[in-house]
């Protein structure tokens, strides 16, 4: 022991406070566990509360009132010139994040959960030392929380922190409007950005190396929102690199290799969007003796154990998908399991929610899945312009489709595209972890007029027996 070292006993240490992390202290002190969480950063509530989910659904949130007006001229709206002060914009964005941050290190305290804050790193399989607090923590479960961080740009692009080039949380701290900014990588945090700079009133351009955008999600509910963006951005390269990134006076010399040739142009900002790495890599995981694998992510079984029973990892450091839900479920399991009650991360599907313009959502079987596996599928559409709210509120872009086994009509997967896809989902997944059929949601009434209702036909449309829809011959 070294002079003035603080020592806790505790029967679980929680490393890292994000929703994985600080769920899984509050579950299990309410489980009757002492808990002791140990965070390296003053807030709590990790990159999703401070750095992701809220901050980006906030910005996100303002300019889609913003649009709304500035497209409601038809309906009756007159208005004077809309624009952004963005201080308050960020001055709004930073104090969402305070309260709730300071919400949940409410909701901890409430539990007398011990809170430290520096790095933990593990000194012996049932002891981790904290830097920065001095202090060690010896422990009967771990679990593991730490989340991810945002990989860097290969030196040539500017990944040299001076040089300028802005990361997500650089962009959602909104510390200006730059004039024109490109947005390297087409996924979904480049596209939710891009969007709201091009809503705030940037010259956007994309540039993506694959040749889809939002990679992952099929191919006809990205189709909705390309087109939105072809409209709101100045260009978008797909099938692209940057090969290279010079800071001059007014802004960022940017060379782009495109299928049509090398382009060079300058930004007045530049956001790297390139993807997130778990935070595995200084832990001290070689002293429990636990491998990581090729990607960085911590190997564990469905009760989220490692290969130490002892210890447990939840979150964007374990494989599928690096999501704040996901994150959460996983830690009331761990939990659960270290109280000593059944239970098991079993879930059928995870979904996942795109918050662009319009929102992508989808659960459980993808239709590009369907067809990459050969697994037969009856698919039911319902377009968003035959429906009443969906009119009533000018918002007809985009459709509901549900998938469906074509003997049983069990509902296999289902995808949406359009307005409150975010919200809508919801019914999806209980549908399919229900083990729900098509005429589960045919038969439940959905309230009239509502988003609701085209889940209903949707299901309908998977029989050709939805009222709203013109009849395919058969
Ligand atoms: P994190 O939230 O990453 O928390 C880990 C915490 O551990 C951090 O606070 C870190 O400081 C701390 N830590 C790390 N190492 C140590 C250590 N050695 N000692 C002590 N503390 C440590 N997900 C969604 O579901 N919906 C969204 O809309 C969404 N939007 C996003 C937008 C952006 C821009 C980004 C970047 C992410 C978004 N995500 C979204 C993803 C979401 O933020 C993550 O999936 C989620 O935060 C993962 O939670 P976690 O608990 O695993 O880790």
């Amino acid at each position: 022991m070294v002079v003035g070292e603080m020592i806790y006993d505790t029967d679980v240490v929680v490393i890292g406070g994000g929703p994985g992390g600080y769920t899984a202290a509050i579950a299990a002190a309410d489980l009757g566990q002492e808990v002791v969480l140990v965070e390296s950063a003053d807030m709590l509530g990790g990159v999703c509360l401070t750095r992701g989910c809220i901050p980006s659904k906030t910005l996100i949130h303002v300019v889609n009132i913003a649009d709304s007006v500035r497209q409601s001229e038809y309906m009756g709206i007159v208005h004077e010139k809309i624009g952004f002060d963005p201080k308050a914009l960020a001055a709004h964005i930073q104090s969402t994040v305070a309260d709730l941050a300071d919400g949940v290190a409410r909701l901890v305290k409430n539990r007398d959960i011990e809170r430290v804050q520096g790095h933990a790193r593990f000194i012996e399989p049932h002891q981790v030392y904290v830097d920065g607090a001095n202090t060690i923590v010896r422990f009967k479960h771990a679990v593991i929380a730490t989340g991810s961080r945002i990989s860097e740009l290969p030196e040539e692009l500017g990944a040299d922190p001076d040089a300028g080039v802005w990361t997500s949380d650089q962009a959602l701290m909104v510390p200006e409007i730059p004039t024109s900014l490109l947005v390297i990588g087409g996924g979904y945090i480049g596209l939710e950005i891009g969007q709201a700079y091009a809503g705030l009133g940037s010259r956007v351009t994309l540039v993506e190396f694959a040749p889809q955008i939002l990679a992952g999600a099929d191919k006809d509910l990205v189709q909705v929102v390309l087109r939105q963006c072809e409209k709101q951005f100045d260009a978008i390269h797909v099938d692209s690199r940057v090969t290279q990134i010079t800071r001059k006076k007014d802004g960022f010399s940017v060379t782009i290799a495109t299928e049509g040739g090398e382009i060079t142009e300058t930004f007045s900002r530049v956001l790297a969007a390139t993807g997130r790495r778990p935070a595995t890599s200084d832990l001290g995981l070689s002293v429990l003796g636990i491998d990581v694998d090729d990607k960085g992510l911590i190997p564990v079984d469905d009760q989220c154990r490692t290969v130490l029973p002892h210890v447990f990892a939840v979150g964007d450091v374990t494989a599928g998908p690096a999501l704040a839900h996901k994150a959460v479920r996983q830690a009331r399991v761990t939990a659960d399991v270290i109280a000593g009650k059944k239970s098991a991360y079993d879930n059928v599907s995870v979904p996942a929610v795109l918050f662009t313009r319009p929102e992508i959502a989808w659960t459980g079987l993808t239709e590009t899945q369907a067809k990459e596996n050969r697994i037969p599928v009856t698919v039911g559409k319902f377009p968003l312009t035959a429906l009443g709210r969906a009119k009533s509120a000018g918002r007809t872009q985009g459709f509901v489709k549900i998938l469906s086994d074509p003997d049983s009509e069990r509902i296999l997967g289902m995808g949406i595209v359009g307005e409150h896809a975010s919200e809508l989902i919801a019914e999806g997944n209980l549908a399919i972890e229900m083990g729900a059929c098509l005429e589960d949601l045919i038969v439940s009434i959905h309230p009239h007029p509502t988003f609701s209702e085209a889940l209903m036909e949707a299901a309908e449309a998977a029989r050709n027996e939805s009222v709203h829809l013109i009849k395919k011959q058969t």
